[in-house]
């Protein structure tokens, strides 16, 4: 029921088969709750996002390994409490942060076997130290996102390329400092860009046309904005197809 529910939405809203304007609603797969650092239960988080014309919005809170089965169990069985006519897709994961690159494989495959349908990495962002290396440990492990990778070198920008993992491009003061450098990378590489708002609160969240000026802010013109857009709904088809299995 909540596989089919899941599934019949989301085709839905990504085919956009009500109306064209369906197309260009939010996919935003980085926002936090009350089970780390966000402010909102997960329920308003939906809440406020559905108000903000939403499609799809990934839960995906800060874990390391003194909280990764509570907060995927509690996220799993919240998305699953969730209304079939809920009008959003909700995906849930974790954003693994402050690691040791060493504990980063073993902290993804975990995050899976506990049911994580997004798995984040808390990358090299120019604002918080977290260890050199996080990146490609987070790349080799088959992490779904970096998140603000910041400085990210080119050779992990290809081999993101190779493993199929997703770089973001942020609203999040401070991590989007460097949003130019990725997404000059991500263009000449042809890198699986996103973009998303890293939401603690409800201020933080975006409508499409604003995150189309973040992703145009980092150097990417209208066509190639479309073309995050597009990488978002295929990252979202992926997870789909993982919870189908
Ligand atoms: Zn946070
Ligand atoms: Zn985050």
């Amino acid at each position: 029921m909540y596989l089919e529910a899941g599934w019949n939405l989301v085709r839905g809203l990504i085919l956009g088969d009500n109306s064209g304007s369906m197309i260009w609603k939010m996919i935003d797969l980085h926002t936090h709750s009350i089970l780390s650092d966000g402010v909102l239960v997960p329920a308003e988080l939906v809440q406020q996002a559905r108000n903000r014309g939403y499609k799809v919005l990934g839960i995906t809170d800060h874990c390391d390994a003194s909280n990764l089965e509570m907060v995927i169990s509690c996220l799993k069985g919240f998305v699953r409490s969730l209304p079939k006519n809920s009008g959003i897709a909700v995906l849930f994961g974790v954003e693994l942060t402050h690691l040791y690159p060493e504990q980063i494989g073993l902290m993804v495959k975990r995050a899976r076997r506990l049911g994580a349908e997004l798995v984040v990495i808390h990358g090299e962002t120019l604002v918080e130290p977290v260890p050199k290396g996080t990146n490609q440990a987070g790349i080799l492990a088959g992490a779904d996102i970096i998140a603000h990778p910041g400085l990210i070198e080119p050779e992990l920008v290809n081999l993101a390329v190779k493993k199929g993992v997703y770089l973001e491009l942020t609203s999040r003061r401070g991590h989007c400092l460097s949003n130019g450098w990725v997404g000059g990378l991500g263009k000449r590489y042809g890198a699986r860009l996103i973009v998303n708002t890293d939401s603690h609160s409800a201020e933080d969240l975006l409508s499409w046309e604003d995150a189309r000026k973040v992703v145009m802010g980092a150097g990417l013109s209208e066509d190639e904005a479309m073309w995050v857009y597009k990488n978002s709904e295929a990252l979202v088809k992926r997870v789909l197809a993982r919870r189908g299995r």
